[in-house]
């Protein structure tokens, strides 16, 4: 068949992790935990429960599709009109949209070495070139991806904190690379993560948005919201460039059991509290047990840290699997021996550090 762009020929599908039942029959094991995909451990709000039970009610109908109540809710909370948001089926969704709205085959798209893998995945998708910039101590150089603009340039995707390596920029510095941007590229800041941040000097891009009609932050419900298996997320943009993202996107690509959560979730102040204050303490868990063992991290301020297993972290993955504990490796992300491990609950964390000492000695 001949192909929308030649660059799907190339496109692999996204391999997530294999489901836990999968695996467990494969292994011959029960009881295993997962801490692969930087899921929040401690289940959905029961507000959003109640809301998606609720919602069910309603699911002979189409939901709305231009997601009102939501979209109302998340201006009343943020103030940000609700003509500048685009909802999405989580926040990949939006990153897709961004994607076809504005890439043509030869376009350029600038991203960070080891940054989110759904960005490569958009610029192949359209056919757009990828300008890959090295990264700077695992994270992004924010100067080398402003200098790596051309006439050519439409996308720049940057993600605060970035996924797989939990590394973050300041709010100077990153008003220091809005001011550098050309206003024909479009930056993408990616802030999934940004509800775990506590960093004083981190900036989310919400506060810069009114200043940048080029800049679309993109955040979402899966991690500190807790409703990652539900797909919702939005894009927060200038209001001309919200309604080209409205024009490509799905008339119905978020469904009703999901914007009633969302809803929900967001006046569970709570219980957003409640993950964020867990996860800086299984975070500082799985520091303090990093650091007995003699392993070096990244710092993250995300729901992950990712480990240097200090050689291939192949085998490493697979004995934990075997202990039923399942992590991500990031190999893909050019980092071949590092695990990336989510922060899931103190029995979880200890059971990951438990059988990490054991695999460590036993291929010593
Ligand atoms: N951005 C980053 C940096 C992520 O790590 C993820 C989830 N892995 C996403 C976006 C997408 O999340 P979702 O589609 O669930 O909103």
């Amino acid at each position: 068949y001949q192909l929308a762009t030649p660059g799907v020929q190339g496109l692999h599908p996204y391999q997530p992790g294999k489901p836990v039942e999968e695996l467990e029959r494969e292994l011959g094991i029960s009881n295993s935990i997962k801490l692969a995909s930087n899921e929040n451990p401690h289940g959905p709000s029961e507000m959003a429960i109640a809301a998606v039970q609720a919602s069910l009610l309603e699911s002979c109908r189409y939901p709305d599709a231009s997601g009102f109540k939501l979209k109302q809710e998340l201006s009343t909370r943020y103030g940000f009109h609700p003509d500048t948001i685009t909802l999405g089926n989580g926040s990949n969704d939006v990153l897709d949209i961004i994607g076809h709205a504005f890439l043509l085959p030869g376009d350029e798209v600038i991203y960070s070495q080891h940054a989110f893998i759904v960005y490569q995945l958009v610029a192949q998708s359209t056919s757009a070139t990828a300008v890959v910039t090295p990264a700077k101590t695992w994270g992004h150089d924010l100067d080398a991806m402003a200098a790596a603009v051309t006439d050519k340039t439409r996308i720049i995707f940057l993600a605060n904190p970035n996924n797989p390596t939990g590394t973050w920029f300041a709010g100077d510095a990153l008003r220091a690379f809005m001011a550098k941007i050309p206003e024909h590229v479009i930056v993408v800041l990616d802030e999934a993560y940004a509800e775990y941040v506590a960093e004083p000097d981190y900036l989310s891009g919400l506060e810069l948005q009114s200043e940048y009609a080029n800049l679309i932050i993109t955040r979402t419900f899966s991690k500190a919201y807790g409703l990652a298996g539900l797909r919702i997320g939005y894009g927060v943009a200038d209001a001309a460039i919200t309604d080209l993202l409205n024009r490509v996107r799905q008339p119905f690509n978020v469904n009703i059991p999901a914007l009633e959560a969302a809803v929900a979730v967001l006046s569970d102040t709570e219980y957003l509290q409640h993950c964020v204050e867990l996860n800086h303490a299984g975070m500082a868990q799985l520091e303090k047990g990093c650091e007995q063992l003699g392993v070096s991290w990244i710092p993250s301020v995300g729901n992950f840290i990712t480990v240097d297993c200090g050689r291939d972290a192949g085998p490493v993955y697979a004995a934990l699997l075997k202990e039923g504990v399942i992590v991500r490796p990031v190999a893909n992300y050019g980092m071949p021996n590092h695990l990336r491990v989510t922060v899931g609950l103190p029995e979880e964390n200890h059971r990951f550090l438990a059988a990490f000492k054991q695999v460590l000695q036993n291929s010593e």
